[in-house]
This record gives structure tokens, C-alpha cells and sequence, in this order.
């Protein structure tokens, strides 16, 4: 069963309705005929799809690209940059340990907020995850943070990192606001929106959790925790999907680091072992759960 549409909320609705049908799938058990005796054959059940070993399938994101730079560093490292050659390199660590990547722009491009997600629904992505650095008002923040979604921010700091990283879309801090896919009634789009990465959350969570912790144990940096904001990115995915803020470009020394080979690979490796420890928990789609190595 495949769920595939030309359209983002679309897919979330029948992503949606498939789960609906599937739990009221009990419903016509409380009904059963009476036993009594039938020519009939019971009819078989429809066998299980053959369970062809499933890679674990992760579609990133690299925040940004074209004419949109995303933050940019006091020596002028763009964030866009950061991000996709962080893809890059994790795409590399996690292909080798048996991982499909697929990145939703390979180049200098920009595709829209929603065309990421779109990307991997229509991948059938185990998960998502979008990277990013960060800016501040503040020339001394620094750290990473891990975000899922939320309509609410947990603080005012959050709500200002998902209106800047909205803002590619022109939707500022409301992330269902513009490129609604019906812009006359806002109201539905918002409620499947909504739906879609719902079901999710608590994999989100979990995964948030995972990237978060080892990023501070790799980095030793000081924990910021994991976050919730409105991103619109995230919105319309239809699996655990975790925006993650590698660090604040804005402050110096954080570019600095940002800019060294050395500790871009060990992003890259704290994100490919989070990711390894993610897999191992849930399992591909499709595979029995913990299967998937
Ligand atoms: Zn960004």
C-alpha cells in the first residue's frame, strides 16, 4: 500500500485515512454471524506482503539554498552551504552502514518548505530531518538544538528561530499561513496539516531526544535541549521529522567551529550514530520492528 499524490496534504489525508480504516478495521468483529453451518469456505485471510528486507530510508533536508542564504556568519559562512555539505557528509557515513538517503536539493537550489516534506512522503521516508544553523540577536549563543512540531512554541526563543526559518516561505511564525494548497479556506489545509505530523510526535519526541543527546556528548557543547516550534517544514510530513539548529553561525566562534572540516565530521558522525540508534529502535517501515539491519 502505497500513498502517493501529486500533493503534499493530499498524501496526509490518505495517510490519515488509511490509519482511520485501520483502526476501525475491529469494528466488524462485534457482529459475527452465528455459527451456523456454511457451504462456505472460510475466506482466507489476505496474505501478508512477501517481507522483502526494507532498507531504513532517511530524507535530508539541507535548510535553505538558490537565492535564499539562510543565517550568515560575521566571515560570511552561509548557512545554506553548511547545511547541504552537512547532508552530504552524512548521507556518505549513513549509506555505508546500509541506510537509502535520499537529499531533497542536491545542489544550490531552493526548493519550498512544503516541497521537502513532499519529498519525503513521496520517498516513503522512515524519517525526516531538516538541517539548519542558527542566528541570534545575541553574538554569544551557541550550542544545537533539536526541534519537532509544535503549533506552540515552548519559549519565545523557539517561536523566533521557526518565524526565521519559516520566513523562506513568507509564512513567518504561522506555518500554516501562505502556500496554503487552498488559500480560500485556510481552515482545512490547517487541520490536515495538523493530522499529518500528529500521528507522529511521539517518534518525533523520541528522535529529538536521540539527536540531541548525542550531539552534546560528541560535542561538548552546553545542552540546549530538545524544542518544540511551528515549522513549516516539518508540517506536512508524514513520519517522526526533527529540525535540527547544528549551531549559531552569528556567534564567532561558533562559525569558526561550524567552518572546520574536524567538527563538521563529528556533527556528522553524533548525527549518523543518533540516527543508527533511531533505526535500531523502530525499525524500517515495512520490516518487522528492529529488523531493519
Ligand atoms: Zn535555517
Amino acid at each position: 500500500m502505497t500513498i502517493r499524490s501529486a500533493h503534499p496534504v493530499a498524501a496526509a489525508l490518505a495517510a490519515i485515512l488509511l490509519l482511520a480504516a485501520a483502526s476501525g478495521a475491529g469494528a466488524g468483529a462485534q457482529t459475527p454471524p452465528p455459527a451456523a453451518p456454511t457451504a462456505e469456505p472460510p475466506s482466507p485471510a489476505a496474505p501478508p506482503p512477501p517481507a522483502a528486507p526494507a532498507a531504513f530510508k532517511v530524507v535530508l533536508d539541507p535548510g535553505h539554498g538558490g537565492t535564499e542564504d539562510g543565517a550568515i556568519g560575521p566571515t560570511g559562512l552561509k548557512e545554506k552551504d553548511l547545511a547541504l555539505d552537512m547532508a552530504r557528509r552524512l548521507a556518505a557515513l549513513l549509506r555505508a552502514d546500509g541506510f537509502e538517503v535520499v537529499l531533497t536539493r542536491e545542489g544550490d537550489d531552493g526548493p519550498t518548505l512544503d516541497q521537502r516534506a513532499e519529498v519525503a512522503n513521496v520517498q516513503r521516508a522512515d524519517v525526516f530531518v531538516s538541517l539548519h544553523a542558527n542566528a541570534s540577536r545575541s553574538s554569544k549563543a551557541r550550542g544545537a538544538e533539536t526541534y519537532f512540531l509544535s503549533r506552540h512554541a515552548t519559549d519565545d526563543a523557539a517561536r523566533t528561530v521557526a518565524a526565521l526559518e519559516n520566513d523562506a516561505a513568507g509564512v513567518g511564525d504561522d506555518p500554516t499561513a501562505a502556500a496554503a494548497p487552498d488559500a480560500n479556506d485556510p481552515a482545512i489545509p490547517l487541520i490536515l496539516w495538523d493530522m499529518a505530523q500528529t500521528i507522529y510526535l511521539e517518534q518525533s519526541a523520541q528522535l529529538a531526544e536521540i539527536v540531541q543527546r548525542e550531539l552534546n556528548g560528541a560535542l561538548e557543547i552546553t545542552d540546549r535541549g530538545v524544542r518544540q516550534a511551528p515549522f513549516r517544514v516539518l508540517v506536512g510530513a508524514t513520519m517522526p521529522a526533527v529540525l535540527v539548529e547544528l549551531g549559531f553561525l552569528t556567534n564567532p566562534e561558533e562559525e569558526k567551529r561550524l567552518a572546520d572540516g574536524e567538527y563538521r565530521r563529528k556533527l556528522s558522525e553524533a548525527l549518523a550514530a543518533a540516527l543508527k540508534q533511531f533505526r535500531a529502535r523502530v525499525g524500517a517501515r515495512g520490516a518487522a520492528a528492529g529488523t531493519a539491519r
